[in-house]
């Protein structure tokens, strides 16, 4: 199975242990780099048991995409 860049519309296939591809990557703040980061474990990708910190910090990063993209996006 191809695993793809997690933004919204991006159908680009990536590594399974890397969020977005890395024209997306590139838009999230370093903060915001450093967070997904901290609550990745390595292994989850296999285990498909991503922590709940990894999908909410997941999730923020995908709409802060979304947002820079123009889409509406979905936090609020
Ligand atoms: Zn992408």
């Amino acid at each position: 199975m191809t695993h793809t860049c997690h933004a919204e519309g991006c159908s680009k296939a990536v590594p399974p242990k890397y969020l977005m591809c890395g024209k997306h990557w590139a838009m999230l703040p370093l903060s915001q780099q450093r967070e997904i980061w901290r609550h990745y474990r390595p292994g989850q990708e296999v285990d498909k048991r991503p922590s709940i910190d990894y999908l909410r910090v997941m999730k923020i990063a995908v709409d802060l995409v979304a947002r820079a993209e123009g889409h509406q996006g979905s936090l609020l």
